[in-house]
């Protein structure tokens, strides 16, 4: 029996754990810390073997293929011990990737944007009454709905630490919306690893298969230019017409794949914001590659529901109104929230910071907001790019933050908390912020 030892015990590797264990490995899940009790238990009744608050050396270094999760570094000392004797180190999506069998997987990958375009391919499949399963980052891991209940069609939503262990996971389809620069710390800080992990969604690729791509984005269609893909290419654009793939010309989105071409106005999209007009484009041409009927992709982009926490109306207060863009974690989602505000704004920032460089929403701040309340443990690079330039002020709760904002606000403005941050210096995490920030506006 192939010895599988499964590092983490999050959703991706409980799943990992059970679809192994339904395959006949030998399985072992190891996690430095305990699990949720509701993981606990399912590994219990599955009979898979658990060693919680340490990690089996021994056990670990002899197992023939591990799973690793994906919140786990490079730098970490286990994987440091694995990679030394060589021992092979895959991600959970490749896993479930090999006894997928049959079925059709749309991987969607990017710096920004993810959950949001996932979300509303899956629905725009489901309009369309395909039967389908929304996997990744959002809802099951890939591995367990495997286990669990397998579909003819994936929706999956992937990030560049689960395409860094992919070895043959190949997508019928790959999204590829946008790259700006994330989660440098996991890349050594080379921009260049982070570009090349994103575009390994395309390694596996062959003619038959589709790639869609954002070619307003500088960084993609500069690795394009250097390197060769393999699969149909589709791109989308707000800038030029393109033959095959998407574009938004005069408020107009015009998709073509194989068949004839499809025509929306943007005013109809149920996602407002320039970013969401990305992500509206890059769904239907999508959908368009399915041979999904024009009505139908129509309808689901006209009905579908924003997730929470991004770009979010909570409330307004005595004309005061509150967006929740907790979700917003890094620099260049900021700028696209802040891009789409159009009343004078009091922005809430702050949190831990993945090196952020604010320059890029510095003339936006400049243009749209009146004051910044800094919400973080170390608020000091927010100060350092703009102090001298606007009103800043430092707190360190959801709730002083929105009194703060609240303080500052006129009738007619707009308190947006976009945060350009991690989460996890004040919160357990976004949705944790997001949802302190809401109590704390129900509370005015
Ligand atoms: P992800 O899953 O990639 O983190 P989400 O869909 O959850 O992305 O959106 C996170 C935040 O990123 C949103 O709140 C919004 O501010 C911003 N955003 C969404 N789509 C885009 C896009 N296409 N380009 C830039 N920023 C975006």
């Amino acid at each position: 029996m192939k010895k599988l030892v499964i590092l983490g015990g999050g959703e991706s590797g409980v799943g990992a754990a059970l679809l192994a264990k339904q395959k006949g490995y030998d399985v072992v899940l190891m996690d430095e810390s305990s699990l949720k009790e509701g993981y606990r238990n399912e590994l219990k009744a599955a009979g898979v073997e658990l060693i919680e608050g340490s990690i089996d050396e021994d056990k670990l270094l002899s197992a023939d293929e591990v799973v690793k999760s994906p919140g786990i570094p490079e730098k970490n000392v286990w994987v440091k011990k694995l990679r030394a004797k060589g021992v092979p180190i895959i991600s959970e999506i490749e896993l479930a990737y090999r006894y997928k069998g049959d079925s059709k997987i749309i991987a969607i990958t990017g710096s920004n944007g993810k959950s949001t375009t996932t979300s509303l391919i899956y629905h725009i499949c489901k309009t369309a009454e395909l039967e389908c399963a929304l996997v990744g980052n959002i809802g099951y891991s890939f591995a367990r709905q495997v286990a669990q209940d397998p579909k003819p069609l994936y929706v999956a939503e992937i990030s560049s630490f689960q395409l860094d262990d992919i070895v043959t996971f190949r997508p019928d389809i790959a999204l590829l919306l946008n790259i700006t620069e994330d989660h440098l710390d996991r890349y050594d800080y080379k921009f260049e690893n982070y570009i090349r992990s994103k575009f390994r969604i395309t390694i596996n690729q062959s003619a038959s298969d589709y790639f869609i791509y954002n070619l307003d984005d500088e960084v993609i269609t500069k690795y394009l230019e250097q390197n060769q893909i393999h699969s149909i290419q589709l791109p989308m654009s707000m800038k030029e017409k393109v033959e095959k793939g998407g574009y938004i010309q005069a408020d107009q989105l015009h998709v073509k794949v194989e068949s004839e071409e499809q025509s929306m106005s943007v005013y109809d999209f149920a996602l407002k914001g320039k970013h969401n007009q990305y992500n509206t484009m890059a769904a239907s041409v999508a959908g368009a590659t399915m041979d999904i009927r024009k009505s139908k992709i129509r309808e689901a982009v006209e009905t579908f529901e924003n997730l929470e926490h991004r770009s979010e109306a909570v409330a307004t207060v005595r004309g005061v109104e509150f967006i929740n863009d907790s979700k917003a974690t890094n620099v260049n989602s900021t700028w696209y929230a802040l891009e789409s505000m159009t009343k004078p704004t009091i922005l809430i920032l702050g949190g831990v910071d993945k090196g952020n460089d604010y320059s890029a929403i510095k003339e936006l701040v400049h243009e749209k907001v009146k004051a910044i309340v800094c919400m973080g443990v170390d608020n000091s690079k927010i100060h350092e790019a703009f102090d001298g330039e606007v009103k800043l002020i430092d707190t360190g709760s959801a709730e002083n933050a929105v009194a703060a904002a609240y303080d500052l606000a006129s009738p007619g403005d707009v308190v947006l908390l976009s945060p350009a941050c991690a989460s996890f210096d004040l919160f357990k995490n976004y949705e944790d912020r997001g949802k302190q920030f809401k109590d704390a506006v129900k509370n005015l």
